[in-house]
Parts: structure tokens; sequence; C-alpha cells
């Protein structure tokens, strides 16, 4: 627990978060929406600091990135609690959950980054819930790491404050932003919060950083995959991102709150696919990795192509749908291209997050040495 930043009492005793655009209004002995912001004696403490929920090392493409440190793992973990609050949330178990130190990791922000050293990772995930709401640790440990050679990633919605930002992301050195629909009602009535703080963050991560950044969109049967509404959103990415910026879509799996939607089919990112072509987004552009890159360190002059947008789903059955149905042929030839691409093992592309999730992502012992944190590569299928 740390004295939190972002904040400010108001004139009837009660604190104002600063940090999301949920502006949260805590009184006294009082959590915020994210339920790890407190309201302790008149002042806001972050109770997620210094706090794990499991640690894991993964390829880097699953976060997804598929352009920064190719072919490389990546040190994962994150807290509990959120500041939006999705009913198709795909990590809910702990999205939703309130810390318990009983079955919650400690770690100083020096032990997160010696176990990454330790494993030989080049970078560090804030991930699995969104680290907005612990941004203090993340600053802290995005400090320790650049100081240490060592490159930080944030897997978030984008749902930050103007105020925020810059300390939030000062250390940072990528990040995968998810950009869950293109309407407000989606983003009103399934995520209960808004579209347009989050569109403004990936403007500000275009214009006002160096970060490498990435999108990602579930497509949602029936909530946020009708073809009108991507091709708006690739035309606003076009216009004010530029037709560089890797974009990733992927398929949802039945949970948390929505049961009653069925799975992805292939022919909807396929689909996707093919509006983002149509519109301009450039998937085999000239060259434009991140300088860090081993392979483009390797390429000596060879310029290797952009990989085509991934396809990524939770269902392994998917794939081999896939591959055998002529309507979704786009789905197999992206992944003959990805297994030709020279960026990375496209068995990564693939890769089976529930069960992954449920299998280690809970270690159960309080202070566990670092040795028996669950280092695990994670459950992969290859392409058929
Ligand atoms: S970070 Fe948490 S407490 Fe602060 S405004 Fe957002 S949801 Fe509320």
């Amino acid at each position: 627990m740390k004295e939190a930043l972002w904040w400010e009492t108001q004139e009837d005793g009660r604190i104002l978060c600063t940090l999301c655009p949920r502006y949260c209004k805590i009184g006294a002995d009082q959590a915020g929406f994210c339920y790890i912001r407190k309201n302790i004696n008149g002042k806001l403490y972050s109770l997620g600091y210094g706090k794990s929920t499991g640690f894991a090392i993964d390829p880097i493409e699953k976060k997804p990135l598929n352009h920064f440190l190719p072919g490389t793992g990546i040190l994962n973990f994150g807290t509990a609690g959120c500041n939006l609050g999705c009913r198709f949330c795909q990590n809910w178990s702990i999205s939703k959950a309130k810390l318990d130190d009983a079955q919650s990791l400690t770690a100083t922000p020096e032990e997160v980054v010696q176990l990454a050293l330790r494993h030989n990772v080049p970078s560090i995930a804030f991930t699995y819930n969104d680290p907005v709401i612990w941004g203090e640790f993340v600053i802290d440990i995005s400090r320790v790491a650049r100081e240490c050679g060592l490159k930080s990633v944030m897997v978030t919605a984008g749902y930050i404050t103007p105020e925020a930002r810059p300390e939030v992301y000062r250390y940072i050195d990528a990040a995968n932003v998810d950009l869950k629909g293109f309407t407000e009602r989606f983003y009103h009535k399934l995520t209960f919060s808004h579209l347009d703080p989050v569109l403004d963050t990936l403007k500000w991560l275009k214009n006002e950083t160096d970060v490498w950044f990435e999108i990602t969109n579930l497509m949602i049967p029936g909530e946020n995959d009708d073809q009108e509404e991507t091709k708006q959103m690739c035309e606003w990415i076009l216009e004010n991102l530029g037709d560089s910026i890797p974009l990733h879509f992927t398929a949802f799996h039945p949970d948390f709150k929505m049961t009653d939607k069925p799975k992805t089919p292939a022919s909807t990112l396929t689909g996707a696919r093919r509006i983002a072509l149509s519109i301009g987004i450039d998937i085999l552009p000239r060259l434009r990795s991140h300088p860090d890159s081993p392979l483009l360190a390797r390429s000596s002059g060879v310029q290797p192509e952009r990989r085509p947008l991934s396809l990524r789903t939770a269902d392994p059955g998917l794939f081999s749908h896939a591959a055998k149905n002529d309507s979704a042929k786009g789905a197999f030839d992206a992944a003959v291209a990805l297994k030709s691409s020279p960026f990375s093992n496209p068995t990564f592309v693939f890769t089976v997050n529930s069960t992954y999730n449920k299998r280690v992502l809970w270690p159960r012992r309080k202070n566990a040495p670092a040795e028996f944190f669950p280092i695990c590569s994670s459950l992969k299928t290859s392409v058929r």
C-alpha cells in the first residue's frame, strides 16, 4: 500500500480521484470503482502497490505486440480490480477480484525487475487487469527497469486522464491498447465507460510520445462486429493515427456476464481484415518496427515485411475450422503468411488463453520466494 498520486480533497470531505475518467468521489473508508484505491483517514491510498496476483512468462506476441522485441519472452503480472466494467471480460477472475492478502504475492519494484533479469527476458508487461489503476507501481517498476536496460509494456484499455498520462507513461516503451468498439453505445452499455477518452489516449500516444503501440479490437457477435462500425473505426485510425499502427482483430468467447453470445466466427475476423485493407490501413508497409528489435538488428539491410493483421483466438478449433472452410480461406492464408514471416513463430498467434489463465495465475503461497513463482510458457496450438 502506498499513498496515491492524482487526487484532491473536496469541500464535502470526500476524495476526488483524478487518475481515470471515472473521477470517483470516495467517502471515508471507501474504495473507488476499481476496488484498489481507498480513502483512509482522508488520504487516498493505492492498495495494489507492491502486490501481484501471479507472474508468468509469455511470448510477447501474446500481448499482442507483433513489432516490439518480436520473438522474445516477456514477464507478465497484474494486481486485482479494474476501472472498466466490461460484461464480456475475458479476465474477470482477476479484474473483478478484490485484493486478498492471503492469495497475493508481494514484490518491490526491484524484485519484479530482478525476476525478469533472472529469467533472461528483455521486457516486463503490466497486464491481466488494467495497469492504469496501479499507476504508482507502474511508474516505479518501469523506472527501475529502464535503469537496468529492460523495456516496459502497458496492456490497457487506455482509460486514463490527461493529468495522469504523462507520469504513468514516463518510462513506458510499448503498449497494446484495447479499442473495444467504435460506438458510445457499446462503451456505455457493455463497459460502463466512454469511447472518447480512449480515442484521446490513442491520439496522445501517437502525437505526444515515442511509445510503440498496437491496437486490439475484440469482436463480439451482434455487439461490435457490424461491418459499417469496423469501417468507421478503420477510417478513424487511418485519419488520426496513420496507416501503420498494427491492428489486431481478436475472437470473443462467452465469459463472465456475456454467456448468451456465440464465439466469434473466423469469417468475422477475415472480413474485418478485408475492410481494414480496403480502407487503406497498410498491413505490408515499408518497415516501421521498433529499433530495439533483435530481428531488425540481424537483418543487415534486408527489409523484412510487416506481418499481416493477426488472427488470434482462444479457441484452437476455430483455426482448424478456418483452414477447412473456404469462406474462411483468408484466415488460412494469413496463417501461412505468418509462418513465412521473418518476425516470429506463428504458433504464438493461436493461444489457449482461458485454460492458461486458470492453470497458472493463482499461486497460493503467501510471500513465496521467486523460485516458486509459476514461470510457465503459454499453452500453444500449432498452425495446422
Ligand atoms: S482509478 Fe479507480 S478510484 Fe480512480 S477514478 Fe478510476 S475507478 Fe475511480
